[in-house]
């Protein structure tokens, strides 16, 4: 004999929620290199020598607590993956179509996921080659980094 518990039912529904939370020290001081020195700033893992953009408090690869190994990496790097985002949602960076990839910054050995300007978005390529390019407002989040841009040649 079972009960009856009527239907189930799933409701469905979206949020957009504005909100702020602290970046913590780690991502503080990496803010404030992309905002005062136009710097990108990761940290290395002491242990298993992996560097990571942006820093966080614990390495994903060895679960080591990272802490002081602070390294500068360059503003180029090269793009490991990309999406083309065609729809409109409230809070987006931008109006759509435009292109989200994955850049592995030369001597980072993760990739950050970031804007990509490439004129056309069907123009964004596995491999390419870009480069930073800051913003020159305080903006006080990744945005400091406006979006990445191909390099010509
Ligand atoms: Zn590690």
């Amino acid at each position: 004999m079972t009960k009856d518990r009527g239907e189930a039912f799933v409701v469905e529904g979206k949020m957009a929620l504005p909100y702020q939370y602290f970046a913590g020290a780690t991502g503080s001081r990496f803010i404030v290199a992309l905002r005062d020195e136009k710097k990108i700033l990761g940290v290395r893992c002491e242990r298993c020598a992996a560097t990571f953009v942006p820093p966080r408090q614990t390495c994903e690869r060895c679960f080591s607590t990272l802490t002081d190994d602070w390294v500068e990496v360059e503003p180029t790097g090269e793009i490991t993956g990309f999406t083309v985002v065609r729809y409109a949602e409230p809070y987006q960076p931008k109006q759509p179509p435009y292109v989200l990839a994955l850049v592995k910054l030369d001597g980072a050995d993760v990739s950050i996921a970031h804007l990509l300007e490439c004129g056309d978005v069907g123009g964004a390529k596995v491999g390419m080659r870009v480069r930073a390019v800051f913003s020159d407002e305080a903006v006080n989040n990744i945005l400091q980094i406006a979006h990445f841009e191909p390099i010509d040649g």
